[in-house]
């Protein structure tokens, strides 16, 4: 059996690598120019003409970071590299580290999701200071660009709320676990992209941004909800007991705008031919996301369960038949 990993897969190492090393340099460059170091460089007195001089330097400069804003870059950097190391290697300890880490990092420390504002502030396009807001850039175009190679990487890594939720389902007993009916799940993901409009042009219409607070759960992580909203996430989390993934696969505006992204995703998910009708990898998707031969890319977060199944000579009718028509070949007449 060839041991030569396939084009597509190596293909998806080459990119992830490319993008570990971005981080890596984008985590190096504001280190070499710190503040202290640009004070170094800057003359005691200025005379009008020399700070103009400074000035102009300063904007065509890279951006100096002060220790916070490095610190902050440092850390995103570190936990994005381990998002992607846990998606090139396929390692489930490693996707669940990554999980904890999103809710603990992503969000009580940093309290900084993608989130229906980033949105907004997309359709005015308006966006904040860059020298100011590294990161947050940082973050965004790792989004974009993730989603755009492999699909909604985003929600099943980055994510607190969808890393939350998706531990609960790992901890909570599947007997409590009830399925929407295929016809009504069906219909039941557009609800997302409806929710998405919705909030688009109430905002085109009002100017009012504030109206994301009641449709996405983020604030939870910095604790800045009002009773009534504490009272919707209460009855949010307790239906994700029993839909598992609820919020997510139904009602999450970002996702939806995520998945519009994801219909043009350049690296999908293999399939094997006996993929047609073979129904295993149908049922091990929790996201609904394989419906036949089809993988719907705008559901699939990609959390690696049908992957790893794919990539099982134990488990998977491929391999197995496979490993059937080689010992057919190899028995003496
Ligand atoms: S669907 Fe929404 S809540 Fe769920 S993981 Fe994606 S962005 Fe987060
Ligand atoms: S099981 Fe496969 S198709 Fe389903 S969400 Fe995970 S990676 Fe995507």
């Amino acid at each position: 059996m060839p041991n030569k990993k396939p084009t597509h897969d190596r293909m998806t190492a080459a990119l992830a690598k490319i993008i570990l090393f971005c981080l890596l340099a984008i985590l190096l460059v504001p280190i070499q120019f710190t503040p202290a170091q640009a004070q170094q460089n800057t003359p005691q007195t200025l005379s009008l003409a020399d700070l103009d001089a400074v000035m102009e330097e300063d904007e065509s400069s890279l951006p100096s970071l002060d220790q916070s804003q490095i610190t902050d870059l440092a850390t995103l950097v570190a936990f994005l590299a381990l998002a992607v190391t846990s998606f090139i290697k396929k390692s489930t300890r490693l996707k669940y580290a990554t999980m904890v880490a999103a809710i603990a990092y992503m969000g009580f420390v940093k309290g900084n999701l993608v989130s229906l504002v980033h949105i907004f502030n997309l359709a005015e396009w308006s966006f904040p200071i860059f020298q100011y807001n590294v990161s947050w850039y940082v973050l965004m175009i790792f989004t974009v660009v993730s989603t755009v190679f492999w699909g909604r990487l985003y929600c099943g890594r980055i994510c607190a709320f969808g890393a939350l939720t998706q531990l609960m389902d790992r901890i909570i007993p599947s007997r409590f676990r009830f399925e929407l009916p295929p016809r009504v799940d069906r219909y039941a993901i557009y609800v997302k992209y409806g929710i998405l409009l919705f909030a688009l042009t109430y905002f085109l219409i009002t100017d009012n941004r504030f109206i994301y607070k009641y449709i996405e759960p983020f604030w939870m992580f910095t604790l800045s909800g009002t009773a009534v909203m504490w009272v919707l996430l209460a009855a949010l989390l307790l239906v994700t007991v029993f839909i598992r993934n609820f919020y997510c696969r139904y009602l999450c505006s970002v996702g939806a705008a995520l998945g519009v992204i994801s219909n043009v995703t350049v690296f999908g998910i293999k399939r094997w031919k006996q993929c047609d009708t073979c129904k295993l990898c149908d049922k091990v998707c929790e996201w609904g996301a394989i419906q036949g031969p089809k993988i719907s890319m705008s559901e699939c977060v990609r959390c690696d369960d049908c992957e790893i199944l794919y990539n099982d000579k134990a488990k998977c009718v491929h391999w197995l038949m496979l490993a059937k028509n080689e010992a057919r070949h190899d028995t003496p007449e």
